[in-house]
């Protein structure tokens, strides 16, 4: 599990834009009509946050929302307005300027959820198409090293790319001080096929994303999995959490999200996972049900049932 509560927190979509061109971006194609949140919405968020403290934390998120330049003033207005915490979900690679990562972390942005997309530059580079991204988002993580009272989060979609790098991942960030929880969130197309043929058959993640896991974990770093067959995780189903913060996005992206067909699964009648979200349709269009690989689990514990 993962060492953040996602109901403490709630979730604004602020930006959709992006300069970096991931192959497994999951909004790219809706990127250029969503509408971010109105300023109107953002104020409304904090004011009842600030009489009610629904919750503990705000995450700035859309697509890179540190090209919002007045993400230090949306920082410095939420912890204004009761909030405990400020995340924002980046790429990182501002983050590489010392005195940027300076900025936000006066106005009050505490919580660094990165993503990473592989071990090393050349992978990850070809994954973002940006030469040189690799080496900007680590100096980024690194320099956030420097500073007390935040905490790094990274996450790692899970490709065909990426997969067999997963435990190479783990080691390459193994000195970051700071980084508290890393997420692998095995890729999911929202549409109804892999047309980037970036799907990887479960059983062929599997060792390297369970290695994964049990490296992060002697690190001492939480681990959250999303969209992986709970009942193929064995031991390490635990690490699965497909729970989400309160997400405030553009309702036009609901439809496109439903594409992805999630919760089908031969078992699922039989099966007591809550928390699992089974195949989608682009991964059974691939690969079929594989009905014989996954096996229904027994009725869960209620802490589990939260999805
Ligand atoms: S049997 Fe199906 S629903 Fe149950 S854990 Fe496995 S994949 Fe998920």
């Amino acid at each position: 599990m993962g060492c953040f509560d996602h109901k403490q927190y709630v979730e604004l979509t602020m930006h959709f834009r992006c300069n970096l061109k991931c192959e497994h971006c999951m909004i790219e194609g809706t990127m250029d009509w969503l509408q971010p949140e109105s300023m109107d919405n953002f104020r409304q968020i904090l004011d009842r946050n600030a009489s009610t403290k629904q919750w503990k934390g705000l995450i700035l998120t859309g697509s890179e929302v540190t090209l919002r330049r007045d993400l230090p003033e949306l920082a410095q207005r939420a912890r204004q307005s009761n909030f405990d915490h400020v995340r924002i979900q980046t790429h990182g690679m501002r983050l590489a300027n010392i005195n940027y990562c300076r900025e936000l972390v006066e106005s009050g942005v505490d919580e660094y959820f990165i993503s990473v997309t592989a071990a090393d530059a050349a992978t990850h580079d070809a994954i973002t198409k940006a030469p040189g991204s690799f080496d900007k988002t680590l100096r980024g993580l690194e320099n956030l090293d420097e500073f007390e009272d935040i905490v790094t989060l990274t996450n790692t979609v899970v490709t065909k790319r990426s997969y067999q790098q997963l435990p190479a991942v783990v080691d390459r960030l193994s000195h970051l001080r700071r980084l508290v929880q890393m997420d692998f969130w095995n890729y999911w197309p929202m549409k109804e096929i892999d047309d980037k043929d970036l799907i990887v058959r479960h059983t062929d993640v599997l060792p390297h994303l369970r290695r994964a896991i049990s490296m992060a974990r002697q690190y001492g770093r939480a681990v959250e999995v999303k969209n992986f067959p709970e009942c193929l995780l064995q031991d390490d189903g635990d690490a699965l959490n497909n729970n989400q913060p309160e997400l405030h996005i553009d309702s036009s992206f609901w439809p496109e999200f439903d594409r992805n067909g999630f919760k089908q699964c031969v078992h699922r009648e039989a099966c007591g996972s809550i928390q699992c979200l089974g195949l989608n349709t682009a991964y059974i269009e691939k690969f079929g049900w594989q009905e014989s690989l996954l096996t229904p689990l027994p009725n869960v514990t209620p802490e589990r049932s939260t999805l």
